[in-house]
């Protein structure tokens, strides 16, 4: 492994796992009423299958969102996986170990679009872009920052100490990978508190970094489910 640092802007979202579809949702909520013949009237009548779904969505009944899988490879800085795993219900997930592998020196360093200053009182931020200079300093300071703590962690190992003691000397800005697997109702909260949208009828105001990692997500899941999606976006992207 090559132990020269290396800094990244940007998080990586691959779906590399999927069973999910608009009819999925369908056939689920179809047993009240066809019972076990909802799975053949799943293809009839399109445009009432609209209805079905937002109407799911619009009255929060929930469960026939679950029916569906994805699974998520997910790489991104371990600040971001620790708001994540905050989402417990409906989510699985498995990451990568500072125990059993030694960790690569990849390390989040914001780019020129990600606003630097914050103002007003928590709950009620604004973020505003940042002069170039505090650009320049973040960059400069992230990074030596990061070179030494890197060579603290080879040192470290070099000296024979165990990797899940060594990894105490690493930030929590370095990468880390993960698999995390979801179904459309668990997604819908995770963006609902994740991303910001001026379509949200309850906004949010996560922070950028796992904001970008939903975004990523969403749009995945906006193609395996565009009715789905378009109806939690109609009803105020609030999950069901
Ligand atoms: C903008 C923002 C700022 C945040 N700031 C902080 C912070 O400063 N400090 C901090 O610690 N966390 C913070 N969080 C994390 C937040 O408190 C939640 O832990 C996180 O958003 C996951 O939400 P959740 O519990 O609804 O999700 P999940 O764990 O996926 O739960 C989904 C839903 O299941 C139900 N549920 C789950 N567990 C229980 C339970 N034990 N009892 C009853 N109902 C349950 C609830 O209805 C819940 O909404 C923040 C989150 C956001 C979006």
């Amino acid at each position: 492994m090559t132990d020269t640092p290396r800094f990244r802007s940007d998080m990586t979202v691959e779906l590399v796992k999927h069973s999910a579809s608009d009819t999925d949702v369908l056939f689920a909520a179809r047993v009240s009423t066809a019972g076990e013949r909802s799975l053949e009237e799943v293809g009839r009548d399109p445009e009432r299958s609209k209805g079905l779904i937002n109407y799911l969505l619009r009255d929060r009944h929930g469960s026939p969102f679950e029916h569906n899988s994805m699974t998520f490879l997910v790489s991104a800085p371990i600040f971001v996986f620790r708001e994540f795993h905050r989402h417990r219900v409906g989510w699985s997930y498995n990451e990568e170990s500072g125990r059993y592998r030694e960790l690569a020196p990849v390390f989040y360093v914001p780019d020129e679009r990600r606003p630097l200053v914050q103002r007003g009182r928590p709950g009620k931020y604004e973020f505003v872009a940042g002069s170039a200079e505090q650009h320049a300093l973040v960059g400069k300071v992230l990074e030596d920052s990061y070179r030494q703590s890197y060579a603290a962690y080879q040192e470290l190992l070099e000296a024979g100490v165990a990797r899940e003691v060594a990894r105490a000397s690493l930030p929590v800005a370095l990468y880390s990978t993960m698999y995390a697997t979801c179904n459309a109702r668990s997604l819908m909260h995770f963006l609902g508190l994740r991303t910001k949208d001026e379509r949200a009828k309850v906004p949010s105001f996560p922070q950028r970094e796992i904001e970008m990692v939903a975004e990523l997500m969403e749009a995945e899941w906006a193609r395996l489910m565009p009715l789905t999606h378009a109806a939690f976006n109609a009803n105020g992207r609030v999950a069901p």
